[in-house]
């Protein structure tokens, strides 16, 4: 069975980013695992906690129901400070996310473009960062050794992917982001990827906006491809496991 991880900064990243993709290659056969790095408890929205643990006990609810709607394989929300994944310490948090894709030993993996996906938000430039480096650190036996023992042993990933966008949103910072080499078109799967969004209620406030953004977006989710194990020449893809052995 083919494998695909998604890192993430935030709950509602899934949805909001990558939701079309991930229910297309479940749809396709493909097992799915997301990895979000805070349970978003610096959000302006609060949907009525009192307390940041609160928030982040609820937001980790929201992704669960989310993945549920995306037919995620397997959700899990880590445990790093939301607003703060640039003041981490690069090493400890590339060897927790090494450890991941050594267990769980995907095909492909997406995460944020070092720009900062649409809404510049550092924490997801910081999630680029970090999934880059493990992405090819996982596949080094000289890396983290101290894992590397009974079924822990390095893995290399065939394909990682950035996803991107071709427009600003307006009110934010402008993001240079990376030319898009692959467009998948969700059709259908827009309407879930809606409705996972709408799991992430304490974010109500940011529904219609975000609807009325990817309704007039045409129904696609837009990738570059950062690194593949098979250096072919680069034409359009539409197809995140296009080359994929094993697909
Ligand atoms: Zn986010």
């Amino acid at each position: 069975m083919l494998r695909m991880l998604v890192i993430t900064a935030h709950p509602d990243d899934e949805a909001g980013n990558f939701g079309g993709s991930l229910c297309l290659y479940h749809d396709r056969g493909v097992e799915t695992c997301v990895l979000c790095l805070t349970p978003g408890q610096a959000a302006t929205h609060r949907g009525g906690a009192r307390s940041d643990q609160e928030l982040a006990l609820i937001r980790r609810q929201e992704f669960a129901a989310s993945c549920e709607i995306l037919k995620v394989s397997r959700g899990v929300v880590l445990d790093y400070p939301d607003g703060h994944l640039h003041r981490q310490d690069l090493y400890r948090v590339v060897c927790a996310l090494v450890l991941h894709i050594r267990q769980f030993r995907p095909d492909v993996m997406l995460t944020f473009g070092p720009d900062g996906g649409v809404t510049a938000h550092t924490d997801h430039a910081m999630a680029s960062v970090f999934t880059n480096l493990a992405f090819h650190w996982a596949g080094h036996s000289n890396r983290f050794t101290e894992q590397l023992h009974g079924q822990i042993t390095p893995h290399r990933t065939q394909k990682l992917y950035h996803a991107t966008a071709n427009f600003n949103l307006p009110g934010r910072q402008p993001v240079t982001a990376s030319p898009p080499t692959t467009v998948i078109e969700i059709g259908e799967y827009l309407e879930t990827k809606i409705a996972a969004f709408r799991a992430h209620k304490s974010q109500s406030p940011l529904w219609p906006i975000f609807e009325d953004h990817v309704r007039k977006r045409e129904k696609k989710e837009l990738f570059h491809l950062e690194a593949s194990l098979n250096s072919v020449p680069m034409n359009r893809e539409t197809d995140l496991f296009q080359g994929v052995s094993g697909a």
